[in-house]
């Protein structure tokens, strides 16, 4: 199965979330979704699969044809609204400090990263877009239970909630395909993972 990322829409052409082809396919294939072309018409799995693939289409070969990989998927029974806020969650957190610690200034594989509370929870501290932020493992012990000032540590920039809007991407990290620009102007912070609680 080719390694591509597919945006879905739902019924409203507003995108909530990127999945993989194979998981698309399976949706197309269970009436669950339709797949859009580039001039954004819709089809089924059947009309979709009579489709010619044009040369630089990205198909799925079968036992009897080659089928064109969606790029855009729209859901015919699932209408989520998108939210209209930056949801609070880790992938955001990461997003908006680009992956780099806001200490040492070190830009990260997410695996070597942490988020890191600057008030710390035993001193009162809240889980909110003000008080989290992206931390390497390193700072992140160096810090422990302390304020910043406290462990005479400096943030880079003081957090604050991102008003920029998401962007859908593929779990590698690439911005999509063409074929999704057409909706993401819409993608005002629909995005597909766990908000965060304050607790
Ligand atoms: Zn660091």
């Amino acid at each position: 199965m080719i390694n591509t990322s597919v945006l879905v829409l739902n019924r409203n052409f507003q995108p909530i979330h990127v999945t993989t082809v194979k998981r698309a396919f399976s949706l197309l294939y269970m009436g669950i979704a339709r797949a859009m072309d580039r001039q954004l018409s819709t089809f089924d799995f059947e009309s979709w699969s009579a489709l010619a693939a044009e040369v630089d289409d990205d198909v799925i070969h079968t036992a009897t044809r080659a089928i064109r990989v969606p790029r855009v998927i729209v859901l015919q029974f699932y209408e989520r609204i998108p939210r209209t806020k930056v949801r609070f969650s880790r992938l955001n957190i990461y997003a908006r400090d680009n992956n780099t610690c806001q200490y040492c200034g070190r830009h990260l594989p997410r695996a070597q990263l942490n988020l890191d509370h600057v008030v710390p929870r035993s001193q009162g501290g809240r889980t909110t877009w003000e008080n989290v932020v992206c931390c390497c493992l390193h700072c992140n012990l160096r810090k422990g239970a302390f304020t910043p000032d406290q462990a005479g540590m400096h943030l880079l920039r003081h957090p604050a909630r991102p008003r920029w809007t998401p962007v859908f991407r593929t779990p590698e990290g690439r911005v999509a395909y063409r074929e999704w620009l057409p909706f993401l102007g819409l993608a005002d912070a629909a995005y597909w993972n766990v908000e965060l609680l304050d607790d």
